[in-house]
């Protein structure tokens, strides 16, 4: 039914830009403004008190709009993930039960969402905002999907607020069409993106790296390209170092033509989650590292948003604004290249 192409028609994703960021100049003008894809107008029905902080997309686009008003930013609505873009990366009997509301009370449970048709919606156009900013990246350098980030989807399960892996769907749409061929995956969240290291185990084509809390969920770990556990309580200092030295290794490793940045906010100290015990001004550093890190490379790079579960949903927004904030310091950077 939803027979779509990657982002909108107008925008099409065309493979005059496969390559990387060398080969795109001249193709994105200085006056292009940074594009952000959102996906919060398609609500996700949710129980009062419930664990998952659905408001804080709705809340980080209005700060977005209303503070960065001046800046050049491009606030689009993707199209939602096609059918056949998902079924490249999970089984076909669980696309149709997640669709058609048969799946069974365990699968709902092991996700810790409650299923409903909206939710389903919601997440196709979530993945599609992903495959949206992946090519948008590839044109421009660096965009950004205020949504995405859902690493524990296996190939035919879900999992932790996961019904789809969005990375791995859209670093394969952009393999199907030319766009990219070697995709690296930087998972920043405090929980291990174990069904990414599933889906991408094998596959020489992307490479997963994930930085994580050795004592945050999930308790069974999975084998990315590159994983780096650390203990509670880390801290920025301990936490910032470590990932200098992850990014250093990923891309000594892996050649990419793409990165995806997972931006998790649940690092943060206050997170009830996470155990990693960083700080705001820490998170900004991080991101600036790794945006930094994969500009430098002349890596095109999408960023998604990932999980945050701080008790005040201001902190959390906080933290995402932060990462758009230092996506567009450094988007200049990203286009001259
Ligand atoms: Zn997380």
């Amino acid at each position: 039914m939803w027979s779509t192409p990657y982002t909108r028609p107008d925008k099409p994703c065309t493979p005059a830009r496969v390559g990387g960021l060398g080969a795109k100049k001249g193709i994105g003008s200085a006056a292009l403004p940074l594009k952000i894809f959102y996906t919060d107008i398609f609500p996700i029905p949710l129980p009062e008190k419930h664990a998952f902080p659905g408001d804080k997309y709705r809340l980080l686009r209005s700060r977005i709009t209303s503070d960065l008003g001046k800046h050049p930013v491009d606030m689009q609505v993707p199209a939602p993930a096609a059918e056949n873009a998902i079924l490249r990366t999970h089984d076909a009997a669980y696309v149709r039960r997640l669709f058609s509301g048969e799946l069974t009370e365990k699968e709902i449970r092991r996700v810790g969402l409650p299923w409903s048709p909206e939710m389903v919606k919601r997440t196709r156009y979530s993945v599609g905002g992903t495959i949206a900013a992946c090519c948008a990246a590839l044109s421009d350098g660096v965009a950004a999907n205020l949504g995405g980030g859902t690493h524990h989807a296996f190939h035919d399960h879900g999992q932790g607020f996961c019904w789809l892996n969005d990375a791995v769907i859209a670093a394969r749409a952009m393999q199907d069409n030319d766009l990219a061929a070697r995709i690296l995956i930087v998972d920043c969240d405090v929980h291990q993106g174990n069904g990414t290291a599933v889906l991408a185990r094998h596959d020489p084509t992307l490479f997963t790296f994930s930085i994580h809390g050795k004592n945050n969920f999930p308790y069974r770990k999975e084998k990315s390209d590159l994983d780096i556990e650390l203990p509670n309580g880390t801290g920025d200092d301990a936490y910032l170092d470590a990932l200098a030295k992850g990014l250093a290794a990923s891309t000594r490793r892996f050649k990419a033509d793409l990165a995806i940045y997972l931006a998790g906010a649940d690092p943060y100290r206050k997170d009830r989650f996470g155990r990693l015990a960083l700080s705001k001004a820490g998170l900004a550093r991080r991101d600036r590292l790794v945006l930094h890190h994969l500009q430098r490379a002349g890596i095109s790079t999408a960023v998604t948003l990932a999980g945050g579960y701080a008790p005040d949903v201001q902190d959390i927004v906080d933290i995402h604004y932060q990462t758009i904030e230092t996506v567009l310091a450094l988007y200049p950077l990203f286009k001259r290249r």
